[in-house]
């Protein structure tokens, strides 16, 4: 049995718990995983793995270009190539990389390819092709998240 406690006493009751299924809708829900500021050390790529198992979505950071691998390690971020590899070991089913430092402006295609490309390297035949375009509306098209615009920026 299931105590309801109305907002206003008067309707509190109690109910058969299976009653509910009559008041509720169960579904299957999305995972999100969400990581940013972090140094790629085993022991971060262990834990980011394990938290973002599975994700239908991650969002993660790709602070750094792939060329810019030691400079990444100095600020403690991920470059591209590390966020698109962790990505792939988690198997999550889609990448939405966002924090690139403020020093790329204009080049945020060629970051979206080096995360793509490192996502993409062993892709799943179950992968929705989409999944790993790197055409930039694909990251864009979401507008109640717009993982480019959350205005962080690198120190
Ligand atoms: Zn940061």
């Amino acid at each position: 049995m299931i105590h309801i406690d109305g907002a206003a006493a008067p309707d509190s009751r109690v109910e058969r718990l299976g009653g509910l299924r009559d008041l509720l809708t169960v579904t299957a829900g999305q995972k999100i995983s969400y990581v940013t500021d972090v140094a790629d050390t085993p022991a971060n790529r262990a834990a980011i793995i394990a938290l973002a198992r599975n994700a239908d979505i991650l969002f993660i950071e790709g602070a750094f270009a792939g060329r810019d691998a030691e400079l990444a390690r100095q600020r403690a971020h991920l470059t591209t190539i590390a966020a698109g590899e962790i990505a792939r070991e988690a198997n999550a089913h889609r990448v939405e990389p966002f924090h690139f430092s403020p020093r790329y402006a204009g080049e945020e295609q060629l970051l979206l390819a080096e995360v793509m490309a490192a996502f993409a390297q062993t892709m799943r035949p179950d992968l929705d092709l989409l999944d790993v375009s790197v055409s930039p509306s694909l990251f864009f098209t979401t507008p109640a998240k717009k993982p480019h615009q959350f205005g962080m920026r690198l120190e």
